[in-house]
């Protein structure tokens, strides 16, 4: 899709990266039920009349999902959650024409006119069908996974992480802006078949605030002072002393300590054996330096043995992910057999994938009940609401790419890089911020499983 640039279009970050569309037979049908080629238009938060198209209708009432919705200001985004469903805002294509690049946009237009925005509606046209085509089912889903999957699918690309100074892991994914739980989900979906996973890059990050903008450089092992320097070590071939070059500085020449011989000839006298780190600060030498870092963050230093590594992946849709989607009754997030099933499927290739790579991993299992609250009296809708915080300050207490699985009242945390007796020791430290604000008693029961202990479970 190339755009005249004299419209004063501006193709967004999303569909900039867009390799040309491929052949897209999941939604033929689609265009039987197209009817009169009108589209649908919210436009937040406060509409322009006179850079709407003529083939273009205002959304005038609450309910009704829009082929496409345009934003005019920031704050546009937070109307955005007021009108549409969750699940219609992971699909249906955004215009940006505020002039301030808001992030998870698919186009964004720095003048719009009359004009600008008929092509950006036309060119948007092949997304649109695509999410006419999804089945209701979707858009009511409460489902982040299924939101991904359905984001994927309408733009027909997969999740690409770009890096991006501004955020602390250096790497962002442009539809985090519409999916902050896109790196979890995508993660999860990965080990469901529905995303196949491609290495993109490993970081290092900070063991205390898992930032990734760190400075790395060579340090002195004894005061950690990045205050050094190379000094070459001379060895003086006749009586076989060896020392540092300042030991036989002797104004303009060399003399050695030892037996006071004058140095004339490199490789004739004298040669250099090795390299010295020598520390301003403290005067320190050794042969081998150290590497330290700074976290620019947090300003936590250390060696770099102690940084953390993560592993960044981009994302592809697979024909199961597909299905997923356009399948009519397909429910990823509910419980049952398959959930069960996919949940244990997971947990061992997390596991697996964790002992090939050396790096220590945790299981925990968390099981709310609902009994106490159900006696108490609590409403149905107060305990799935306490549920469903319970879910989200969970997801808030682990960093972004920690899977957590869900089973109705059971949760699954995949825990990365660290061991069970480390979780066990801290587990008081992971309750407390997940039952104080909750109101109602779910009488939460902890579980940690050892890697091996799974394994011999299954
Ligand atoms: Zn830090
Ligand atoms: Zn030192
Ligand atoms: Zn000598």
């Amino acid at each position: 899709m190339h755009l005249p640039s004299s419209a004063g279009l501006q193709e967004g970050s999303v569909q900039a990266r867009n390799a040309p569309q491929p052949a897209d037979h999941d939604f033929e049908h689609s265009k039987r039920c197209d009817g009169p080629n009108r589209l649908t238009v919210l436009w937040l938060p406060q509409p322009s009349q006179d850079a709407l198209p003529d083939f273009a209708d205002l959304v005038s009432e609450a309910g009704v999902r829009p082929d496409v919705i345009v934003l005019s200001e920031a704050s546009g985004i937070n109307a955005m959650a007021g009108n549409v469903s969750r699940g219609t805002a992971a699909v249906v294509p955004v215009v940006d024409v505020s002039g301030q690049k808001l992030g998870g946009a698919d186009l964004a237009l720095a003048m719009p006119s009359r004009e600008s925005v008929a092509l950006a509606l036309r060119s948007l046209q092949p997304v649109i069908d695509r999410v006419r085509a999804l089945p209701e089912a979707f858009f009511q889903s409460n489902d982040p996974d299924l939101w991904l999957l359905g984001r994927l699918l309408t733009r027909q690309r997969g999740a690409e992480p770009t890096r991006d100074t501004a955020s602390a892991l250096t790497i962002t994914f442009a539809d985090s802006q519409v999916l902050p739980d896109l790196i979890a989900s995508a993660e999860r979906l990965s080990r469901t078949g529905h995303l196949e996973r491609h290495f993109f890059d490993r970081l290092n990050t900070c063991p205390a605030c898992s930032s990734a903008r760190l400075l790395i450089r060579e340090e002195c092992q004894n005061c950690r002072s990045s205050d050094i320097m190379e000094e070459a070590v001379l060895h003086h071939l006749r009586c076989a002393y060896q020392g540092p070059e300042r030991d036989f500085r002797d104004g303009q020449h060399l003399t050695c300590p030892k037996c006071r011989a004058r140095l004339e000839h490199f490789s004739v006298d004298y040669d250099k054996p090795g390299i010295l780190t020598v520390c301003n600060a403290c005067g320190h030498s050794t042969g081998t330096g150290a590497v330290g870092f700074v976290c620019l963050d947090c300003n936590a230093k250390g060696d770099t043995s102690l940084l953390q590594s993560r592993v960044v992946n981009s994302y592809t849709l697979t024909d199961r992910g597909r299905r997923a989607v356009l399948s009519r009754n397909f429910r990823l997030g509910e419980g049952g057999e398959l959930k069960t099933l996919e949940c244990r499927r997971s947990v061992r290739s997390f596991v697996t994938e964790h002992r090939a790579l050396g790096i220590a991993c945790t299981i925990l299992v968390i099981r709310l009940s609902t009994a106490k609250a159900q006696a108490s009296h609590c409403t149905e809708a107060a305990i799935t609401a306490a549920t469903d915080l319970f879910a989200d300050l969970l997801r808030e207490t682990f960093t972004p790419e920690t899977e957590i699985l869900r089973n109705g009242l059971t949760f699954t945390v995949l825990i990365g890089g660290d061991t069970p007796a480390t979780i066990s020791d801290g587990l008081d430290q992971i309750r407390k911020p997940l039952e104080q604000h909750l109101s109602v008693d779910l009488d939460p029961s902890y579980e940690v499983i050892a890697p091996e202990d799974f394994e011999a479970l299954t």
